[in-house]
């Protein structure tokens, strides 16, 4: 357990560490050019797979989630290309920015925020495009607690394109499965403040060889997240630029721990107390924003009563319960609050954050 007094860090990530792990952050420095990265390194990446269950390639950046999501685009597509980019919340409006950002002929396919992509829709929208170079979205919508159906999101893309598929898998890699190679899947980003029971600073990307293909002729501006860069050093066991540390030899433990655990017991883990949050949120009479068969395993978003003010009820639960939890982002702000639990979680930590909600809902309302 945390050390006493330390507010209960409910938000989609940074996920809170527990104190080994913080101290562990605090390590002194190595000399990243060294045989002890080096071994470092190459434990992480085959762990790395394991936990994707692939065999492409797998590397560490030094950088938030949406240096990954960036890289995803800057190595496979060019200026011109198409792009479709499924957007159900606000983070998959960042992954078509970044698109556009680049260059790229994005067309956007928009669902309701609470609903995961429609796969009907998704096929026709794809029989209606022509030469589609990457379908883009993201797995799991932290700004809506959605899961994406990832698998048969990738099937309907297969079936009806030669896309590439890129994800933005930041706030469900680590907690919810997703089989890169089963599923065929080109690019996969996360990052390590999520399920990753790190602190921020490292993100991580997949990348197939059908990516590669693509990156041979991509001729997007890259330099430091060329992944050739990565690929290049990760042979000599070292990293192109100077890394993240801390955040490094967290994560190196954290994904032993994750394959000495078993991953599926990781996902299950992750379930289960997704379950145990949605329950309870329904005993106070909650409802939640998602669909309950897209909610998310990473996050859950729940809706305020109407008429609340829901800035007012966060400051409430944090000032007078020490818990910190999620606001609603754009449209959605004063709407929903959302509990994160990936990572390290227990049981505790929810209840007390869902008993501060009730509390402080009881005294708005009364
Ligand atoms: C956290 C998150 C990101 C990345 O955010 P950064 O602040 O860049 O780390 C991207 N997508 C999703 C779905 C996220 O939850």
């Amino acid at each position: 357990m945390s050390s006493q007094n330390q507010p209960n860090l409910r938000i989609p990530g940074p996920v809170p560490l527990p104190d080994d792990v913080l101290e562990l952050a605090g390590s002194q420095m190595i000399n990243h050019r060294g045989p002890e990265y080096a071994d470092m390194l190459d434990r992480m990446t085959k762990n790395l797979k394991t936990v994707f269950m692939t065999k492409n390639d797998a590397y560490f950046i030094t950088s938030s989630g949406t240096g990954a999501m960036e890289t995803a685009i800057v190595n496979t597509i060019s200026p011109g290309d198409k792009v479709l980019s499924i957007i159900i919340g606000v983070f998959g409006e960042r992954f078509a920015e970044i698109a556009e950002a680049y260059g790229g002929d994005v067309t956007t396919l928009n669902f309701d925020l609470g609903q995961a992509a429609d796969l009907d829709k998704v096929r026709e929208t794809l029989k209606g495009m022509n030469d589609v170079k990457a379908v883009i979205f993201t797995h799991n919508e932290s700004s809506t607690g959605v899961s994406n159906p990832l698998e048969e999101l990738c099937q309907v893309i297969h079936e009806e394109s030669d896309a590439l598929i890129l994800v933005d898998a930041v706030s469900s890699a680590g907690g919810v499965p997703i089989a890169v190679d089963a599923w065929g899947i080109d690019v996969v980003a996360t990052a390590s403040q999520k399920s990753w029971i790190s602190p921020p600073g490292i993100s991580m990307v997949t990348f197939s060889d059908k990516a590669w293909k693509a990156h041979a002729t991509s001729t997007s501006p890259k330099y430091y997240l060329d992944v050739q860069q990565y690929e290049d050093y990760l042979k000599i066991g070292q990293p192109p630029f100077t890394p993240c540390l801390p955040a490094m030899f967290t994560l190196e433990v954290a994904l032993q721990s994750m394959v000495d655990e078993g991953i599926e017991n990781v996902f299950a883990r992750h379930h289960e107390i997704a379950q145990h949050t949605r329950d309870g949120a329904k005993a106070l009479g909650l409802d939640l924003l998602p669909d309950p068969q897209y909610a998310s395993n990473t996050v859950t978003a729940i809706r305020l009563p109407e008429g609340l003010d829901g800035k007012a009820f966060l400051s409430e639960v944090n000032k007078n319960y020490n818990v910190v939890l999620g606001g609603g982002q754009k449209s959605l702000v004063g709407k929903i609050f959302r509990v994160g639990h990936m990572g390290w979680v227990e049981t505790d930590h929810i209840d007390e954050a869902l008993k501060a909600a009730e509390e402080t809902l009881k005294a708005m309302t009364s």
